[in-house]
């Protein structure tokens, strides 16, 4: 898929076409062989790209930066199955987005409401950190689920990556350039797109050290809520 090729009509399609694609060969590679912990011995890894997931009139589209190695790349679900995931649902339930504070496996019963859940880049790449090539290579997908959820008003970024990823796709469509650099707890109106919220990634490596907890994560999402176009 390339930018110069039309959209997938349906998000089904779209994501039928995510999980076979092998057009970035470090990132198949990588995807391919990732450790497998002794703890998940009896499951199958996943090990294919990870589309997203969630309710299709979603007016909230959360954007994080790629599957994890033991979370989406293992379970084939993104945000499921790791710390990340259990951060984010235990907020993401507390403040009505959905069904259950947890999302551990594909047949967990967990359902969206009013939200969808995706990545900038749909491969585990290795540190977490795709090229530039790679980002490039996967940004159509991006586009193509923008075109699709059409209710969309609220984008809200989960780190940096993402954040430069939302510029960018707003760029490409002809959108005002944002002078700022990715801080968390902070909303931009962009005029003819959804509004940018920022908020720092839910990683370990955040949420154990405290730059990023409950409180924090929750009042970002209560804010969305409260600027929620009445339809
Ligand atoms: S990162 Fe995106 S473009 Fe690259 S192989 Fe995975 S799904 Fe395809």
């Amino acid at each position: 898929m390339t930018d110069k090729q039309s959209l997938f009509p349906t998000l089904p399609q779209l994501n039928a076409c995510v999980k076979a694609c092998t057009r970035c060969p470090r990132l198949v590679k990588f995807r391919e062989n990732v450790p497998e912990k002794k703890q998940f011995a009896d499951q199958t890894y996943w090990k294919k790209p990870v589309p997203g997931f969630g309710d299709k009139d979603a007016y909230l589209l959360i954007l994080g930066l790629a599957p994890s190695a033991q979370g989406g790349n293992r379970t084939g679900r993104i945000f499921t199955g790791d710390e990340s995931a259990r951060f984010l649902f235990k907020a993401l339930h507390k403040e009505g987005f959905a069904n259950q504070p947890t999302s551990e496996h594909l047949h967990d019963g967990l359902e969206l409401h009013d939200c969808y859940l995706t990545a900038s880049v749909k491969c585990v790449p290795p540190d977490n950190k795709p090229t530039a090539a790679e980002q490039k290579h996967c940004f159509p997908y991006l586009v193509n689920e923008f075109f699709l959820l059409k209710k969309i008003s609220a984008v809200l970024v989960l780190g940096g990556f993402a954040f430069e990823a939302y510029l960018q796709y707003v760029k490409a469509h002809g959108g005002p350039k944002i002078p700022h650099r990715f801080r968390h707890g902070e909303k931009h109106a962009i005029q003819g797109f959804p509004d940018l919220y920022t908020c720092y990634h839910p990683s370990p490596q955040n949420t154990n050290t405290g730059k990023l907890n409950q409180h924090m994560l929750c009042s970002v999402l209560k804010q969305i809520k409260k600027d929620r176009p009445s339809s």
